[in-house]
């Protein structure tokens, strides 16, 4: 059994957009109020998230996650890295934190968050991780479970999605190939984003979505990374078809 919680699922601004007067911005419905995307993966005694961004802190206190085994990055995107520096409480407690990216997100991060990755003079406090490059999209362990990486694009920057188990996790696609797509076909939980109703150059509209959906043919469907442009929670939920659903913060499903 996997546990799966959407840590956040709102695309890079988050909702409210800060200052926004859009009526979603401004809506008193819990289920409008998205954080940036992150899902928590929990079995038995382990824990892993995919993606950690700038709402990491605040999602890792409101489900009192004590210890992290691993990130798992999609693309290095700031909505989807940008809370790295908040690992340091599990690193203190656990030591070199393990995360999974490929190597163009590694460099990345490097880049941007120097002290994590400095090999000495290393200034006190600063968390570690430890690298585990994605190597030719292959399979990978994440505690006792396997993880498949999916990859895809989001418009030309290669973004990696995750399968585990009959759980498979796709975030900021554009476009994607049949190779890839058999990966997950007939999976029983996808989540994949669907960002509004107007067409974007790097990610699925609600449309592209619906026919993503139509050609992995999952059992249920959970959408994520959404704009304020989709609409209302409940108003865009009562036009989906069977068994397709938005996501929203807080939602856990076992699969
Ligand atoms: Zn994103
Ligand atoms: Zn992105």
């Amino acid at each position: 059994m996997l546990k799966i919680t959407f840590l956040g699922t709102g695309t890079s601004q988050g909702i409210p957009v800060i200052g926004s007067k859009h009526p979603v911005c401004l809506s008193s419905n819990p289920k409008d109020k998205r954080l940036r995307v992150s899902v928590l993966l929990s079995w038995q005694d382990y824990n892993f998230v995919i993606d950690c961004g700038p709402d990491f802190r605040q999602q890792m206190l409101r489900h009192k996650v004590d210890k992290l085994d691993g990130i798992l990055f999609t693309h290095e995107h700031s909505d989807h890295t940008a809370g790295i520096d908040d690992i340091r409480p599990f690193f203190f407690r656990q030591g070199d934190i393990p995360v999974f990216a490929d190597e163009v997100v590694i460099n990345s991060l490097k880049r941007r968050f120097d002290y994590i990755f400095a090999d000495d003079n290393r200034y006190p406090g600063a968390p570690a991780v430890k690298v585990n490059f994605i190597e030719n999209n292959k399979p990978f362990k994440i505690g006792n479970k396997t993880a498949i990486p999916i990859e895809a694009y989001h418009n030309r920057l290669k973004v990696f999605g995750f399968r585990v188990d009959d759980f498979a996790y796709l975030t900021d696609i554009k476009t994607i190939s049949s190779k890839e797509i058999d990966k997950i076909r007939g999976v029983k939980v996808l989540s994949v984003n669907a960002l509004r109703i107007e067409p974007h150059h790097s990610h699925f509209n609600l449309e592209e979505a619906l026919a993503f959906v139509e050609e992995v043919n999952p059992e249920k469907t959970y959408f994520s990374h959404i704009s304020h442009y989709l609409g209302f929670h409940e108003e865009v939920q009562k036009k989906l078809p069977k068994n397709v659903y938005l996501a929203y913060d807080n939602l856990t499903l076992n699969v």
